[in-house]
């Protein structure tokens, strides 16, 4: 059985490698819980926040991590999937046109695609916001929805 599989394992061997390399998450950037947040839609703030912040255009790439997309933002999208319990807060947001976010689904981002989404944002980020992504919701971040929920009332 296993001799039948010898004469390829010089090649599979280095796929599976690299097939894990390709897909490994970011580290210490995703929700530290499964739990999902329930508040699963950018409303309020954070919605206007991320689609802002891109200038209402798209920050997908035009090719694997190469290049912004030049279509206008219509959705906010999270980084992290909402269902993996990536948090609907403002650093784990992103803007992104439709054709973008039905591509994307709920697939938990790969490190190359973290690092590329942060390497397009330095380039047209306000300077003072953050570019990095972070599936974590912060004190900040509670404080901010219990203020906005309250205001909507
Ligand atoms: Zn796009």
């Amino acid at each position: 059985m296993w001799a039948a599989f010898e004469p390829i394992l010089p090649w599979v061997m280095p796929m599976v490698v690299l097939a894990a390399v390709v897909s490994f998450p970011m580290l210490g950037r995703g929700p530290s819980t499964s739990r999902r947040d329930p508040w699963r839609g950018f409303k309020y703030g954070a919605r206007a926040a991320v689609l802002e912040r891109a200038d209402g255009r798209c920050e997908g790439s035009l090719f694997f991590a190469w290049g912004r997309c030049f279509a206008a933002a219509v959705e906010v999208d999270h980084v992290f999937p909402h269902s993996k319990g990536g948090p609907t807060v403002v650093s784990n947001g992103q803007a992104l046109c439709k054709d973008h976010n039905r591509r994307k689904r709920d697939m938990t981002p790969p490190w190359w695609y973290v690092l590329a989404l942060e390497k397009r944002r330095r380039g047209y980020f306000p300077a003072d916001q953050d570019v990095r992504v972070y599936a974590v919701m912060t004190d900040k971040d509670v404080a901010a929805r219990a203020r906005r929920s309250r205001r909507s009332r």
